[in-house]
């Protein structure tokens, strides 16, 4: 299918229900996501560094960037003024580096807390018990703010799903509850191709969908 027709059946599913869909376009050349773009699309997601600020400058100003991926400090002055929403703030040190580059130019970093919720060796993120002294952390900044949570949950089958989505959607809302300095619980980011719908029930109001809307990625070209 093309990606208009993938991207007309996701969206028959995402709007009713309003939820930000997010084209991750990782591995994708420009002409794919100039595609998605002229169908009505403008929230686009990267996950590195390297190939959102090569794609940005061939692509119309109004893109909304999503940085998905883990975010290395050293990088973080690469992306300053071009990225919407960063995903994968995890961790004090690099929000540190958030807040020392973004107050330098005078601007704010939206970002959103990932969680490693299924405790993998393997994913980025914080842990749970961690997220305390991250919120602290957030609260005496002048440069960044947390809008939300994300999450990439373990490969699992839809049982397993639902039970990390849930989790996740249960931190949300205690959150949600208390009242921040600088963090607001409007985002919940999590959801991909194979599991959009089940995250969309558990409560996700942003997916992240890239092989669903681009086709497989080919990692060997
Ligand atoms: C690649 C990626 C996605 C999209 O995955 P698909 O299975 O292609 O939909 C979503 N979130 C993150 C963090 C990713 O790296």
């Amino acid at each position: 299918m093309s990606i208009e027709e993938n991207l007309n059946n996701i969206e028959e599913n995402l709007n009713r229900k309003k939820v930000v869909l997010v084209a991750v376009s990782k591995t994708k050349p420009v002409k794919d996501i100039q595609s998605a773009y002229d169908v009505g699309i403008r929230d686009f997601g990267e996950n590195k560094v390297q190939e959102l600020i090569n794609k940005e400058p061939e692509l119309p100003k109004d893109i909304r960037w999503h940085l998905i991926g883990h975010l290395q400090r050293n990088k973080v002055k690469y992306i300053v003024g071009k990225v919407y929403l960063i995903h994968s703030l995890d961790s004090v040190r690099l929000l540190n580096e958030l807040e020392k580059h973004y107050s330098a130019e005078k601007l704010t970093a939206n970002t959103l807390i990932q969680i490693n919720i299924g405790r993998e060796e393997s994913k980025t993120g914080i842990y749970e018990e961690n997220l305390e002294g991250l919120l602290e952390a957030c609260e005496s900044c002048t440069s960044v703010v947390v809008k939300g949570l994300m999450a990439v949950i373990p490969k699992g089958n839809e049982e397993s799903c639902r039970f990390y989505f849930k989790k996740m959607k249960s931190i949300f809302d205690n959150l949600k509850k208390r009242e921040f300095k600088n963090i607001s619980m409007d985002v919940l980011s999590m959801g991909m191709t194979h599991d959009y719908k089940i995250a969309v029930e558990e409560g996700a109001n942003l997916v992240r969908i890239g092989e669903g809307i681009f086709g497989k990625r080919n990692y060997n070209k």
